[in-house]
């Protein structure tokens, strides 16, 4: 297979600090579409995948899975995009394509194993997959996604892969009209999921550590703020809402959270800490309530994610860095400074 190679920053072991490094992409095959790319959001996934907190991280590993950029070369059965569209990629560049899953559009749950941006098993080169965190992309035109004409390209960037993480739960459970739903943790994904809900209808709350966060949380749709750090604040809201989005990157008391949900109310997790929650019987029994997990969304759900933003008028509320500041973006999220989505604008990448 032909390759060419491109520039990208990527680390080559857990405590290493994230450097300039070549990889190589595929030349475009019959059905790809090479991307020049023009900015990628900054997830806390990328992080856990570069210090090996989850486990399984191969190395060298170069994250980015919230890619937007323009088309620079197609393969010649490519019919859903030409050269110089705006496009964007997610976490997601292959899958089985038979599987039930994969036939529902649930390419997320692919029984036989999805492939992810980065860190997944790249069918064609045979070692794992690099993200957007480098100067181009090849990806199967299947699972690249149209950018609404109307967003602001760099905003767009997390919707990819924040937007979609909490677009789709918020819609499998449901959330609208006369519908309560709590959002806790206002990072990159809970600061999404809040925009989102408001447009679904729902009446918004946000749950934050932060105080410092509070008035954002107004500006950002919310219709209450609890924080979640004042016990009187929570008892005062137990038993109140109808369904909580979980996005906080680590540790904490999930029976706390679980405590505000009224009977029947679910809590999912998106959020991924790297050790277990512990959760109390009883934090469930009394109220027969759910606690599940989410994980993104399938590419049919992520384009119509995008078209729902573009309608409402959605992006991320972000801040640029250049490619070098990667090492000081990540210390900045473990301490939740960020408001609210680091982007990369890659041409930084590019001068070097
Ligand atoms: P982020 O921007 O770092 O935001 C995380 C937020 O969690 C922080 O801003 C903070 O919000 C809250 N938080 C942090 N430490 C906390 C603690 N000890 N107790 C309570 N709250 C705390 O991260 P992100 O990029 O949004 O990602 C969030 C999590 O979702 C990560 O674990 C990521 O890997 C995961 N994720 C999952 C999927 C999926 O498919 N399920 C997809 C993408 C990401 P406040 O200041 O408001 O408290
Ligand atoms: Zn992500
Ligand atoms: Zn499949």
């Amino acid at each position: 297979m032909n390759t060419f190679s491109v520039k990208a920053f990527g680390t080559e072991a857990p405590e290493a600090a994230l450097n300039q490094m070549q990889i190589d992409r595929r030349e475009v095959t019959a059905n790809d579409v090479e991307i020049d790319i023009l900015y990628c959001g900054v997830c806390h996934s990328d992080l856990h995948t570069a210090r090996n907190e989850w486990g399984g991280t191969i190395y060298p590993n170069v994250p980015g899975h919230e890619i937007v950029g323009k088309v620079s070369k197609i393969g010649t059965e490519v019919t859903k995009y030409k050269i110089g569209d705006l496009v964007g990629v997610g976490c997601l560049v292959d899958s089985c394509r038979t599987c039930d899953s994969c036939r529902e559009g649930l390419e997320q749950y692919c029984e036989n194993g999805n492939v992810q941006t980065y860190n997944g098993q790249d069918k064609h080169l045979h070692h794992q997959t690099f993200g957007g965190y480098s100067e181009r992309i090849v990806v199967d035109q299947d699972f690249v996604l149209k950018i609404p004409s109307n967003l602001n390209l760099a905003g767009t960037a997390p919707l990819l892969c924040a937007g979609i993480t909490t677009y789709s739960p918020l819609k499998h459970w449901k959330v609208g009209p006369g519908k309560k739903v709590g959002i806790v943790g206002i990072g990159g994904l809970g600061h999404m999921g809040v925009k989102i809900a408001k447009a679904m209808g729902a009446h918004t709350v946000v749950i934050t550590t932060s105080a410092s966060k509070i008035a954002d949380a107004k500006r950002l749709g919310a219709d209450e703020v609890i924080l979640s750090t004042d016990r009187e604040q929570m008892q005062k809201n137990a038993g109140t809402l109808h369904f909580i989005l979980d996005c906080v990157s680590a540790q904490h008391d999930i029976n706390a959270y679980l405590s505000l949900l009224r009977r029947d109310g679910s809590l999912t997790l998106v959020g991924a800490p790297e050790h277990p929650l512990p959760v109390a019987a009883f934090s469930l029994i009394p109220g027969r309530k759910s606690f599940s997990g989410s994980m993104i969304g399938g590419i049919k759900e992520t384009q119509e994610m995008l078209d729902f933003c573009g309608q409402h008028d959605i992006t991320s509320d972000i801040e640029m860095i250049r490619m070098e500041q990667i090492n000081g973006a990540y210390e900045r999220l473990l301490k939740g400074d960020v408001k609210y989505r680091f982007v990369i604008d890659m041409a930084s990448l590019k001068e070097n």
